[in-house]
């Protein structure tokens, strides 16, 4: 197995990847020490590399993986965007005040984007990827399934909530799925 670490804190972000990453004999491990970056960028694809760098100066793989994500919705020019996970305090409160936002718009338009970056020991960007999924703001949550926005994110492609999907289903449509295919896709060209 070909171990990249993935530059994250997150248990389940990491088990997540490494599901679909098992066919193509690579393993992605949480970083050494202890993992603290400073995300300070302007954009997606940015933060993921604030991510990628400070894993790369605290752990010993040749390759370092990042991923930045979250929602835009167009009528609030984008927001909250790379602020999603901090919009409001709690999971339920961020959907609220979202929900508040939107009571009077027509344009309900919105994209998940995810961002991957991968980096070397020396943290120069060796691939990097930017990947959305459509769809639009529901007027209220549907479905118990996923995570974050996922009950008022309507799927385009599926007719149906993010929440309504089975794991396997969003793992077929998901920014973050539709981007790590391509981070797989690269890494098992150029590194194995
Ligand atoms: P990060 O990429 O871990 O920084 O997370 C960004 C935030 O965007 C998450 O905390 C969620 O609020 C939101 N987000 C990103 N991807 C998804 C998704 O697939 N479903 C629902 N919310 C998401």
């Amino acid at each position: 197995m070909y171990k990249i670490t993935f530059a994250s804190g997150n248990m389940h972000k990491v088990d997540e990847i490494n599901v679909i990453a098992k066919d193509y004999d690579i393993e992605f491990v949480l970083p050494d020490g202890k993992f603290d970056p400073i995300e300070d960028g302007t954009n997606f694809l940015e933060n993921a590399y604030c991510k990628a760098k400070c894993a790369s100066e605290i752990s010993d793989t040749e390759l370092f993986l990042a991923d930045d994500s979250g929602l835009c919705v167009e009528a609030l020019n984008g927001e909250p965007g790379i602020r999603s996970a901090r919009y409001a305090p709690t999971p339920k409160e961020r959907i609220n005040k979202l929900l508040d936002a939107m009571q009077n718009k027509d344009n309900r338009k919105a994209k998940f984007v995810c961002a991957m970056v991968i980096c070397d020991k020396n943290g120069k960007i060796v691939f990097s990827v930017q990947k959305e999924c459509l769809g639009s703001i529901l007027k209220e949550e549907k479905g118990n399934g996923g995570f974050g926005y996922d009950p008022i994110f309507f799927v385009d492609e599926r007719n149906c909530s993010m929440a309504e999907l089975k794991k396997e289903e969003k793992a077929q449509v998901s920014h973050r799925s539709k981007a790590l295919r391509e981070v797989l896709a690269w890494i098992s060209q150029n590194k194995l």
